[in-house]
């Protein structure tokens, strides 16, 4: 059975990234559905990427999975069989280490992609179905370091403090270490009419990049720069006396540890460690420093690092310090990555986190949601560890021995990747529930066919705070079934009978619930608001509530009101180059493909576009190494080796080389990241490690590519 075609225009929006462009969904000709703009909607206002333009295309059939597929035995193929096996299969898996090795032998890996209500019932099924501690997800690996920084500075974590339509209206911006032209075209509108305003815009990147090129100013450090470039400029702006002191004395503490930590980044030394002129450290720490008002937003390049929480912690420093946070058209703020990025880690499928951003260490917050639940407090396990932690054990004495894994491909999206896939094959069961066989599906015991973002409803929460609703324009294929079905009848066979609803909006009403109270209260949000308001700010505590687009104007949330200064200094990254491997890689997206590539390489217009990976390297770089354009190139690190096609550009630092990490096969170029962890966040440092790179000879420098193959060819009949 194919799916339903749309039945009328249904207004929904993208399935991918954090902006969550609106779009309408008619039915479609070639396709089950074709994407109509909405212009009504105000964040993209009608434009859409190449990617969202593209997404029925994983409607279709022949590139998802239609059917459940089991495993006979370890290293036997897959095969097609009835969700009533399956998923006895699952349950009797689940049970069987539970009671073999206890609780935390079974683990829950989340994504965030999934809805608020898909998120929230994963972590409830851990808790309480599974009673275990060891689920987290891959928003770990996105923004967890901004949200640490956040928390630590204002008490509160939302990606952006203030609306995206607030930026063409501050008057100096700087974005460090993300590309929104590539990753979210739609946003760069805002960019563009800031500088049409007369603001300024400076890009911070080791890159130049296509958002660079938009820019005033492009720095461009060394790879892990960043801490310290953001500590020159605080140095410069105590320096030239552009210290907002009536603002650091009434809404701010720590300010003296933090101009001494400052003090200790004069402009030559920063220069020596970042290879940032010092010149242009003046010129952007005047336009920043004497703006009235200013905006810093971070994305991975400065999170994604082993000291990714003092990093943005120095950039919050700098907004701080001139007065430019908890005010209009000022702030700091975090381009959440993941389509629900933002409401993915609200709801408990983070490690140490309760619905509602609650600490699951916090006796009260236990009791709330406890009482939300029906169970007692003292029956929800504590703290499990980090994704990367998780991932690292499995397999081991101590560790996850089955894994139930939602929306997520860590055998090419998390760092040291051929290490992490080593250690899925290892489990005892691994379950995958996903729309695509994706890399770790294909590793799978039970791989369970799931709906996606056409055929359900839900919530998600965009990188504004925004909730907003995905509604369904199509019924799915007939063997496939919801997340929340398919944890219902987990849940009924591992004897929990009640719980787990169906229906997205009876999640959602729970939700509200076990939110109350808490940090990200969405007690006041109902899915009538939503659709009346062009989605709703949280935090958002009661029925009459406006919402809250505008974070912090009179207090923050810290007890006492004040932001705190991090105060933090300059340190090295996990990993310099040195003799043996003597140059930065670091890692990113490109326009046509998103995150680990699994719908995305499924698509033929984003492949065509986008058809493989490849190796950016300075001409200086490549004349050194006698490697021409288009030649494969071996990058070799500590944990493996990636093989591409060089790609000479003199956009990037002639000690930096660039891979996208879309792709799996001898391309993965997450084969080579660092999984050292920020001691706050438990962050990777996916953005830079010390690498060699050495012309590949004759080695094929294609990746595995998956692009157009349909899934079940790959299952035996
Ligand atoms: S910018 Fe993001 S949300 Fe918008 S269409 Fe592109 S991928 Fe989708």
């Amino acid at each position: 059975m194919t799916p339903t075609a749309a039945v009328a225009a249904t207004d929904t929006h993208c399935p991918y990234c954090s902006l969550q462009c609106g779009m309408r969904l008619a039915p479609g000709t070639d396709l089950p559905a074709e994407v109509l703009e909405r212009p009504d909607f105000p964040v993209n206002r009608g434009a859409l990427c190449g990617k969202g333009r593209s997404a029925p295309a994983l409607l279709a059939r022949d590139v998802r999975l239609t059917g459940p597929l089991l495993r006979d035995r370890p290293g036997g193929p897959l095969r097609s069989a009835g969700w009533p096996e399956a998923l006895d299969r699952v349950a009797a898996g689940l049970a069987g280490v539970r009671a073999e090795h206890g609780p935390d032998a079974v683990g829950v890996f989340g994504g965030g992609g999934l809805t608020n209500e898909k998120a929230y019932l994963l972590g409830k099924f851990a808790r309480v179905v599974l009673g275990t501690a060891n689920i987290d997800y891959n928003g770990r690996f996105c923004m967890s370091s901004a949200a640490a920084a956040h928390r630590r500075a204002f008490g509160l974590d939302r990606g952006l403090p203030f609306p995206l339509a607030d930026i063409p209206h501050t008057g100096c911006l700087i974005l460090v270490g993300g590309n929104p032209a590539e990753t979210m075209p739609p946003a760069v509108r805002y960019f563009r009419e800031l500088r049409e305003n007369g603001g300024r815009l400076i890009v911070v990147d080791p890159r130049r990049t296509r958002t660079a090129e938009l820019a005033d100013l492009h720095l461009q450090p060394r790879p892990g720069g960043d801490l310290a470039l953001a500590l020159g400029l605080l140095h410069l702006v105590i320096a030239d006396g552009l210290v907002d002191r009536e603002f650091v004395d009434r809404r701010t503490s720590g300010f003296e540890r933090a101009r001494e930590a400052a003090m200790a980044h004069w402009p030559d030394r920063v220069e020596r460690i970042t290879g940032v002129p010092a010149h242009q450290l003046r010129e952007a720490a005047g336009l920043f420093g004497r703006a009235a008002t200013g905006m810093v937003l971070t994305a991975r390049g400065p999170e994604q690092q082993s000291k990714g929480t003092d990093t943005v912690g120095a950039w919050i420093d700098l907004c701080l310090a001139t007065g430019k946070a908890g005010r209009p058209y000022s702030g700091y703020g975090c381009l959440t990555g993941q389509g629900n990025g933002q409401g993915g880690r609200e709801h408990g499928q983070k490690a140490d986190q309760l619905p509602g951003y609650r600490s699951i260490e916090d006796p009260a917050a236990r009791e709330h949601v406890a009482a939300v639940w029906g169970v007692p407090a003292e029956s929800l396990p504590g703290p499990g560890v980090s994704a990367y932690e998780l991932l690292d054990g499995l397999g081991r004495p101590g560790g996850v021995r089955a894994l139930l894994l939602a929306g997520s491909n860590p055998a090419v999206s998390a760092p040291n990747a051929g290490h992490v896939t080593e250690r899925l094959r290892a489990l005892d069961l691994l379950v995958v529930a996903d729309v695509v066989l994706s890399e770790t599906a294909r590793l799978a015991d039970v791989v369970l066919p799931v709906t996606q973002w056409a055929e359900e409803d839900g919530t998600t929460t965009n990188l504004e705070g925004r909730v907003i609703m995905r509604r369904r324009a199509l019924d799915p294929p007939e063997g496939v079934r919801s997340e929340l079905w398919v944890l219902r009848e987990l849940a009924a066979r591992l004897e929990v009978s009640s719980g787990f609803p169906v229906a997205a909006e009876q999640a959602f009403e729970e939700l509200r619930r076990a939110s109350a109270g808490g940090d990200a209260d969405y007690a006041g949000i109902s899915y009538d608001r939503i659709a009346a308001e062009d989605g709703v700010f949280w935090p958002c505590p009661t029925p009459d509530h406006p919402g809250t687009p505008r974070l912090f104007l009179d207090r923050f949330a810290t007890p006492d009101g004040r932001a705190r200064f991090a105060a933090v200094t300059h340190r090295p990254a996990g990993e310099e180059p040195d003799e043996d491997f003597p140059l930065y890689l670091t890692t990113g997206r490109v326009l046509a493909q998103y995150q680990s590539g699994a719908q995305t390489r499924r698509v033929a217009e984003l492949n065509a576009a986008a058809p493989g990976p490849y190796v950016e390297l300075h001409p200086r770089l490549a004349e050194r190494l006698g490697i021409a354009d288009g030649e494969p190139v071996a990058v070799t690190s500590r944990r493996g080796r990636a093989v591409a096609p060089a790609r000479v550009t003199d956009a990037i630092r002639p000690d930096t080389v660039f891979m996208p990490f879309h792709w799996a096969g001898a391309g993965r170029a997450n084969s080579l990241t660092n999984p050292a962890l920020d001691p706050v966040s438990r962050m990777p440092e996916f953005k830079l490690c010390a690498v060699r790179v050495e012309p590949a000879g004759t080695e094929s420098a294609v990746a595995e590519s998956v692009s157009t193959a349909p899934a079940r060819q790959e299952v035996a009949p």
